[in-house]
């Protein structure tokens, strides 16, 4: 495995801070963007550019979120230690990191196989240990394990799946991406067992979230 090193850590942090002036203001946020070493989830040529504030390639035909959207859809989560997290894209794991860092009991759902394996040997090889990450199909949820107090979706959904709904705690929040070619960053909190109360913040652009027949 690479090394992580001073330089590494330096560049994280002026990360950490890039971040912080474009308006991400949870300090657990970006403390875990500070310390994770985000080099080690990408494939080594990317080494040099791992700490600059984009998406990359992971395989399978997907991506490391950007940094902003990973800190963007953390800080709106509002999470508090001890909660129970479902995500769904797992990828290359950075993301699940975060969440593990800011003390979340997080169960994680991938769909590409080749994704989810390399992310089950690396998330504890770097120290992160999540409840459960999920082979399978993230439309599905984890009935098994819900309700959830917070769900995090990092492809873009066409609409929000019923079944997350369904899996959401009362006194719950998602933060989901929902549309086609450019996604409305959508949080969703369950106000009541019927209820739910809808909040957009801004649009971004992710990789589509793949149903069973694509
Ligand atoms: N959170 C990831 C990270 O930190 O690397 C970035 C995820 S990438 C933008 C979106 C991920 O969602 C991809 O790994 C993709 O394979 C996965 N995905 C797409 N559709 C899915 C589904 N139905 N269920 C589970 N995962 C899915």
């Amino acid at each position: 495995m690479n090394q992580d090193t001073t330089k590494h850590q330096g560049k994280r942090r002026r990360l950490a801070n890039i971040l912080s002036e474009k308006g991400i203001k949870d300090t657990a946020v970006l403390a875990a963007i500070a310390s994770i070493p985000r080099h080690l989830f990408l494939d080594s040529s990317f080494e040099d550019h791992a700490y600059q504030d984009k998406a990359f390639p992971i395989g399978a035909e997907q991506t490391i979120s950007q940094p902003y959207t990973v800190a963007f859809q953390s800080e709106q989560l509002m999470l508090k230690p001890g909660m129970r997290v479902l995500e769904i894209g797992t990828g290359s794991g950075y993301q699940t990191a975060v969440l593990c860092h800011m003390g979340a009991e997080v169960y994680s759902i991938e769909r590409q196989h080749e994704l989810f394996r390399t992310s089950l040997k690396r998330l504890p090889a770097l120290g992160f240990s999540p409840k459960k990450l999920i082979f399978g199909d993230g439309y599905k949820g984890f009935p098994e394990k819900a309700p959830f107090d917070r769900i995090i979706v990092t492809a873009g959904a066409p609409v929000v799946p019923e079944a997350l709904l369904a899996q959401l705690a009362v006194g719950g929040r998602m933060v989901i991406p929902v549309g086609d070619e450019q996604q409305k960053m959508t949080i969703i909190t369950r106000t009541s067992q019927a209820d739910f109360e809808k909040l957009i913040l801004g649009e971004f652009r992710f990789v589509p979230l793949l149903g069973d027949k694509n």
